[in-house]
């Protein structure tokens, strides 16, 4: 699929010396890895370009797959082109130099809100960019090299992004292309336990907080992360993120929210859901992402209640209107 436009993306990349990457802030594993993983295709495939990763913020999370580059003075910019991953909108990307690139294109799975650069590959029914970016060296497998370390990054971003490959966005193409990174010799078990292991501190986080968590009439689950439960329980931002998964397997509660306050006055809104898409509701709320995985952002928590109210109308509304729901 998208032929064509693949084609002139592997020419753009051809055409330059010098191809920087760019990904979203707050990174994930689909951001990290699809960059690593391009970055590392493009590097065993053209030794003589010079490919740098150009990012302004970290995970620690994702700290096992190693580092990206340092900032380059803005000059270098100039004559490179960009290639912006997993991005819907340039004022998510986190590196604000990438406006400093020649040319810019952009390569992504989110609903497609915002267009900006001279090419654009936007797939929303993937699973992941990474997927894509396994798509695009499978496209061209005579060109593009690949190796373990370029298929650990990419086969990373595709486990997370997928829920371990359980999302409806999983297809059959998923699983063949993971099939294309897993015969390059993975180490499994590693990825795995640094995807999912926890500190032990985490689950006291957890037992507190299924103590917290609310459920709205029509089924919305909720919890509300504090600053002070931030300290009391020693967790990161990251961790304290992940709690929204806590709430992912309560039988009719078809969508569930977490609110983490940034400790700026601003709070974090993650929505998940099953059957019914959130990304409109996160829309209205300064967010955007996928019909079940979005993100948005609150400034208070009398808004963040207007949030889930408008979530309780949302799922009424889906459970009156939809059978086999679950
Ligand atoms: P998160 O809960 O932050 O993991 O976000 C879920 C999905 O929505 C991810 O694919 C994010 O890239 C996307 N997303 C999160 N926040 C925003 C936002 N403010 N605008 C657009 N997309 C977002």
């Amino acid at each position: 699929m998208n032929e064509a436009v693949k084609k002139a993306i592997l020419e753009k990349i051809k055409s330059y010396d010098k191809i920087i990457i760019f990904r979203h802030f707050r990174p994930d594993g689909d951001a990290v890895g699809s960059t690593k993983g391009l970055a590392a295709m493009l590097k065993l495939t053209y030794p003589e370009k010079k490919i740098y990763l150009q990012n302004a913020d970290f995970s620690e999370y994702l700290s096992f797959l190693g580092g990206e580059d340092e900032l380059l003075p803005d000059e270098e910019y100039a004559n490179a082109l960009g290639i912006v991953l997993d991005t819907a909108t340039q004022d998510r990307i986190s590196n604000k130099k990438f406006v400093l690139c020649k040319e810019l294109i952009k390569i992504d799975h989110h609903i497609p809100v915002q267009n900006y650069g001279v090419m654009q590959w936007v797939e929303e029914h993937r699973s992941s960019t990474c997927e894509m970016i396994a798509d695009f060296y499978v496209t061209f497998k005579d060109e593009l090299k690949m190796n373990s370390e370029a298929a650990t990054y990419i086969y990373t971003g595709m486990v997370t992004d997928s829920g371990r490959f359980r999302f409806r966005e999983v297809s059959g193409e998923t699983l063949r292309l993971a099939g294309e990174l897993l015969d390059q010799k993975l180490d499994l078990d590693t990825i795995y336990a640094h995807l999912y292991l926890r500190d032990f501190d985490s689950f006291k986080f957890e037992a507190y907080a299924h103590q917290e968590m609310q459920i709205t009439e029509n089924g919305v689950a909720s919890l509300f992360v504090t600053q002070e439960m931030k300290e009391k329980f020693n967790l990161s931002n990251e961790e304290a993120s992940a709690s929204v998964s806590y709430m992912e397997t309560i039988k009719g509660s078809l969508i569930w929210i977490a609110f983490i306050e940034n400790g700026d006055g601003s709070i974090r809104v993650r929505l998940r859901s099953r059957f019914v898409t959130v990304s409109e509701l996160a829309e209205r709320y300064r967010g955007g992402g996928h019909a079940c995985a979005a993100g948005a952002t609150v400034y208070s928590k009398e808004e963040a209640n207007e949030l889930l109210r408008e979530a309780d109308a949302l799922l009424k509304e889906y459970k009156a209107n939809n059978k086999g729901w679950l």
